[in-house]
């Protein structure tokens, strides 16, 4: 999608209903869940529900990108209820890979419809704030119509490591490796970086960071009393440069190959602030988001090639998923016993086979609904079942932050970037009906056979000779006429679809 930077959900639904919202409930401060907000709040006014941990790691972006606007965060704990119109939101606390997480139980008249966020089930978290299964367990007794669960793991048997597991793979990295240690993880994992903090403590390196996001909620989180950084174990950059190179962690961004990131930037060699060196290694704690796949491959490629070690997979982990697997997502519905099943987070082939899961626990067919983006679930007291689609679907947006980017203009850029375009100028006399002077044939980005615009010059002459005086006062029709005859012309001798412009000059 050449020069779409952001995608995000059409809210036509939202903003044609905005007078029903209530409010915003957000589960926690993930991008994947996040992201649109600052999209949505220019066209609707409504509070916004979060935990601390949630609003201290959004504001300042969400501040960044609606300058001047109020933004009216309310926040809760987890455990609170919180009346929202005609129904109530209880946040319930979950475990994922970033701090105070909340499922949603959503009490209506009907039932309670239990919305899971992201989740996991770790029993041995790095804040030792476990989910609060027993309420789960108690929502399951009150009567839950609907359990709406994340399915991205579904594809992975047994029970997922702990986010405690990582830290003795860090610690054996640190001790091993000769030189520095490069460290690479996504900004909000807390718990990651608090976990390479103390395995740096523990084998004698100290840490410098290196990344805006990642400097920025450090501070924040230690501040708060969300990561406890061991005495002595910060460093700035400079002074890392001091400390010889066996005794050094570097925490950095640019888990996705993002090209503005540190990384990205340090691995082509244009990175102002430190240059990799030979004998580094880098620890890849994270996981490819699908479709990154590419950047993230060659931003390790050009690290191995500057010298740098990169660690992506080990026999002890460097990296676990926030998300349930198969057992834990059993666990979820046998402790809250739904009537319905919807899994949601996950594509369409997760859906499917979490509808195994819950066949394979005794659930019917009829029970099991694999959801689409748009089309509304509707339940009454007696049954449950699709209603009729609504607006829904995704939203391009460009450099110039204008939302909206549509097709059409995306197969322009594509045509161009791939074959070039062709102006061709024309000027008319509409008054007798007839052309003026030459056509004038340019192009730019085009790559084809010798002649190739003469052709195209004398397809379109040979067309224009044939109108009539009326025709040619059709302005609209001249330039169809233009556009479909030089398209053919050049589409025949070369095989190339270049972009075709024709102005048209009224004399
Ligand atoms: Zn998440
Ligand atoms: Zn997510």
């Amino acid at each position: 999608m050449l020069g779409v930077d952001i995608i995000v959900p059409d809210f036509t639904y939202l903003v044609e209903n905005k007078e029903k919202i209530r409010g915003i409930f957000l589960t926690h401060a993930h991008e994947d869940h996040v992201g649109g907000l600052p999209y949505l709040l220019r066209q609707i006014s409504v509070p916004i529900y979060c935990t601390e941990f949630t609003q201290i790691l959004i504001r300042q972006r969400l501040e960044e990108k609606l300058p001047g606007m109020k933004i009216d965060f309310r926040i809760f704990k987890p455990g609170d209820t919180i009346n929202a119109g005609s129904m109530s939101v209880e946040a319930v606390r979950v475990t994922h890979s970033i701090p105070d997480t909340c499922a949603m139980a959503i009490r209506t008249d009907l039932g309670i419809i239990l919305f899971t966020g992201d989740y996991k089930f770790d029993f041995t978290p790095i804040d030792n704030k476990p989910a609060n299964i027993t309420r789960f367990g108690e929502l399951g007794q009150e009567g839950v119509l609907c359990l709406f669960s994340d399915s991205t793991n579904v594809e992975r048997p047994g029970w997922g490591p702990s986010e405690r597991t990582v830290i003795d793979g860090l610690r054996t990295v640190f001790a091993e490796a000769q030189g520095r240690v490069l460290l690479t993880t996504f900004a909000s994992n807390i718990h990651r970086m608090q976990q390479a903090y103390e395995a740096a403590a523990e084998t004698g390196r100290r840490v410098a960071v290196v990344g805006r996001r990642m400097e920025t909620n450090i501070d924040i989180c230690e501040r708060m009393g969300y990561m406890k950084i061991p005495k002595g174990s910060r460093v700035s950059l400079d002074d890392a440069k001091m400390i010889r190179d066996e005794d050094v962690v570097i925490l950095t961004t640019g888990s996705q190959g993002e090209p503005m990131s540190a990384l990205v930037q340090m691995s082509k060699g244009n990175y102002g602030r430190m240059q990799i060196k030979n004998g580094d290694t880098l620890v890849y704690s994270a996981r490819p988001i699908p479709g990154n796949e590419g950047a993230i491959w060659r931003t390790i490629n050009r690290l191995f090639v500057q010298g740098c070690r990169v660690i992506y997979d080990s026999p002890t982990p460097i990296h676990v998923s926030g998300h349930a697997y198969q057992e834990e997502l059993k666990m979820m519905i046998n402790l809250t016993r739904p009537f319905y099943l919807a899994p949601v987070h996950g594509e369409p082939r997760h859906q499917y086979l979490y509808g195994q899961i819950g066949k394979s626990m005794g659930y019917p067919e009829s029970r099991i609904f694999t959801l689409t983006d748009g089309v509304p679930l509707d339940f009454t007291e007696k049954h449950a079942g699709f209603g009729e689609p609504v607006p829904a679907g995704r939203v391009l947006v460009d450099g110039s932050g204008t939302p909206g980017v549509t097709e059409d203009v995306l197969r322009d850029r594509y045509n161009v970037s791939n074959e070039g375009f062709v102006t061709i100028t024309v000027a008319v006399d509409t008054t007798h009906g007839e052309f003026v002077g030459d056509l004038m044939l340019q192009s730019r980005g085009l790559h084809g056979p010798e002649g190739l615009l003469d052709q195209a010059q004398n397809w379109v002459y040979d067309v224009l000779n044939d109108m009539n005086k009326a025709e040619i006062s059709d302005l609209g029709k001249v330039r169809h006429l233009i556009t479909d005859t030089a398209k053919r012309a050049i589409l025949k001798k070369s095989g190339l679809r270049p972009l075709i412009v024709v102005s048209i000059i009224e004399v």
